[in-house]
């Protein structure tokens, strides 16, 4: 019969055969942040993520997740560090940018998934008759305690789990199981020292205090999680470029210089990466067929323009303007909403004219709303300057 020790190293080597650039072993245990998770649920900086907080007991023990849980195997695969995207970029014609997780050819739930079926596979073979489940994103799990736990690097001050060797581009899993396994020594000390980099370059100043974000202020939330509503006002400007989620605070995080490319190559970016005017003049049907598959399928059509609304705004290209001006008489209010703001911001008093056709059109409240607020601005003189990015 194999032992723990046995079934541990055999199963680590076919984790990394699989593609995982880390592996690592935690106890089935509460997690230690558990405290620091309630209390930020409590304060509310969770927002409108609302599963948070309708799954709140649940993230206590993994065994919410796998009653017969013993051991919660970690798991870490690199994804695009944008050094190849980055550089193929034609600044002149593109606008707006895409976060480097979303790069790739394929959503990583789907990617990872079918590596972790793989996996667990495997351990049923190395013991017959064990239960295993596997878990991107997807279950109430803190997945990022457990990644420390197991010895895969620690929490930076931007709240991201940090490897030494591969920095924080990296997509967390993990495989619970009923089988004993060897746990590996926690990730005990921080290596971020006296650097406040990620916390000084965050665009809409999201991070409370050193590893603590309020999501309702994150770019990645706004763009991403927000999507049924419009974004509040005065984050739109610290949006600046972002299109769908950020990486502001992983560019400027000096343990992410010498992050690797990734091995898998459904998280090798893409070159003709999607920008605002493709979203604002895409059909939800044509958004249907070009995103399927993708991470952005889920955020959706109508956020996704709505987002490059703000960004054309935010751009201070104002040849683009036409196309906020379509926005402006697009079905979706958040669009049509996003689009005015934008358009007042991008070219100022030249839009009176076209927002005052709008206001005698428009029939949606909040819209309307936005309207005479840039109406009077533009009027009185008080509109913001542009600031180009
Ligand atoms: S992802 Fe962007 S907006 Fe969010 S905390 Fe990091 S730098 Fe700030
Ligand atoms: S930028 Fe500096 S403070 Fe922020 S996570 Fe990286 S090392 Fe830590």
């Amino acid at each position: 019969m194999s032992t723990p020790s046995a079934i541990t190293a055999a199963l680590k080597e076919h984790a990394r055969d699989l593609g995982f650039d880390l592996v690592g072993v935690a106890p089935a245990l509460t997690p230690l942040t558990l405290p620091k998770f309630e209390e930020w649920v409590e304060a509310g900086y969770a927002g409108e993520m609302q599963y948070i907080e309708r799954r709140r007991d649940a993230y206590a023990h993994p065994r919410h997740v796998l009653p017969v849980v013993k051991s919660v195997v970690m798991l870490g695969m690199c994804y695009d560090p944008g050094h190849t995207t980055d550089d193929q970029t034609d600044e002149a014609a593109s606008v707006g940018q895409i976060a480097r997780y979303a790069r790739g050819s394929r959503d990583y739930h789907d990617v990872i998934r079918d590596s972790l079926k793989q996996l667990a596979a495997q351990l049923h073979e190395l013991q017959p008759g064990s239960r295993t489940r596997a878990v991107v994103d997807t279950a109430p799990l803190l997945e990022r305690d457990f990644a420390r736990q197991s010895g895969l690097g620690w929490f930076g001050k931007n709240t991201l789990l940090i490897n030494k060797s591969l920095g924080s581009y990296l997509f967390l899993a993990a495989l619970l199981t009923d089988v004993e396994l060897v746990a590996d020594e926690p990730h005990e000390t921080s290596h971020c020292g006296t650097c406040t980099r990620c916390l000084q370059a965050c665009p809409t100043e999201a991070f409370v205090e050193p590893g603590v974000l309020d999501a309702r202020r994150c770019i990645a939330y706004l763009t991403i999680e927000l999507r049924d509503q419009s974004i509040p006002e005065d984050l739109r400007p610290g949006m600046q470029d972002w299109l769908f989620g950020c990486d502001v605070c992983q560019e400027v995080c000096p343990w992410n210089r010498k992050a690797p490319l990734p091995t898998t190559k459904e998280f090798v970016g893409l070159p003709d990466q999607p920008d605002a005017i493709a979203f604002l003049s895409m059909t939800t049907a044509e958004f249907k067929v070009r995103f399927r598959g993708t991470p952005l399928e889920r955020t959706g059509r109508d956020a996704l323009a709505r987002n490059a609304a703000i960004v054309v705004g935010n751009s201070g290209r104002k040849e683009l303007s036409t196309h906020l001006m379509q926005g402006a008489t697009d079905d979706s209010p958040i669009v049509r909403e996003a689009s005015v703001w934008a358009l007042a911001r991008l070219i100022g008093r030249e839009a009176l004219g076209f927002l005052q056709e709008r206001r005698n059109a428009e029939q949606d409240s909040q819209v309307l709303r936005q309207l005479n607020v840039c109406l009077q601005r533009l009027q009185e003189g008080t509109t913001p300057a542009v600031d180009p990015v």
